[in-house]
């Protein structure tokens, strides 16, 4: 599955807020075998949202797009989605329902526009918050508030799937530029694709589609490299990736 994230605010584009939500999404959606081939940041603007919305649900299985998700004047998410589709942003019955039955409020005590989703939306529950997602065909529109975002996308991550690859890693205390022959050397034995970080030591993150080839392929580098001896802990503990 190829997946497009969109996130939404002026804050990000200005630097005053870091986009926590695009990495966390990327991570977790990895962590699924799905592919993320795109995070777009747009303003809150409504055509700015509507034009890429529209472009990447074109493009990709699903989209997700985050922030500028509630009533207050600045959040025009919802009318950049229903606008991308040809479509209004209405009262949600089942959005009013939710909020009645699950917070110390009755939906009339709150600011107008809170249960408003694209005409047809599927209602996505908020389980940290006020403010509801929605689910429009392909795209699904979380709030902005990380951990509102991330409890959300909980809720819909089994709609999220792909193959997973297997991670071999090896570091090496060799630049770069030193390792172009190796790195063309691995490929061409094995089927692996090579991701290669530099930082204190060179990571070289090894993926293949079955464990036995991406730990042949990484033990054939490992014989050929100048490994580091003291390396970070990959992120991730179950060596498993999507690619
Ligand atoms: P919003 O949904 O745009 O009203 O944002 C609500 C809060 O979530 C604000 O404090 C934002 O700075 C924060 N926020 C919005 N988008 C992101 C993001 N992509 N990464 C991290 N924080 C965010
Ligand atoms: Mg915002």
């Amino acid at each position: 599955m190829r997946v497009a994230v969109v996130t939404v605010g002026d804050e990000l584009l200005s630097g005053d807020t870091v986009d926590t939500n695009a990495s966390w999404l990327c991570d977790r959606l990895d962590d699924r075998g799905v592919s993320v081939e795109r995070i777009t940041t747009v303003p809150d603007r409504v055509a700015d949202i509507a034009r890429v919305v529209n472009e990447y649900r074109a493009e990709y299985d699903a989209v997700i797009v985050t922030g500028g998700v509630g009533p207050t004047h600045d959040d025009v998410t919802m009318d950049g989605v229903a606008a991308a589709f040809g479509r209004a942003v209405v009262p949600n019955e089942a959005a009013a329902a939710w909020i009645a039955d699950h917070g110390d409020y009755s939906a009339d005590d709150l600011t107008e526009g809170t249960t408003h989703l694209p005409e047809g939306a599927r209602l996505l529950r908020n389980p940290e918050g006020v403010a509801p997602g929605a689910a429009l065909e392909s795209v699904y529109v979380l709030p902005g508030v990380p951990a509102e975002m991330k409890a959300m996308f909980e809720t819909v991550a089994g709609e999220f799937t792909g193959e997973r690859g297997y991670v071999e890693e090896v570091h090496t205390t060799e630049p770069e530029s030193a390792l172009i022959d190796r790195l063309d050397g691995v490929q061409e034995r094995f089927d692996v694709s090579i991701g290669s970080y530099p930082g204190d030591s060179v990571r070289l993150k090894v993926i293949a589609a079955d464990a036995a080839t991406a730990r042949d392929a990484a033990d054939w580098l490992r014989e050929r490299v100048d490994l580091a001896t003291e390396v970070e802990q990959p992120e991730q503990g179950d060596g498993e990736t999507g690619q």
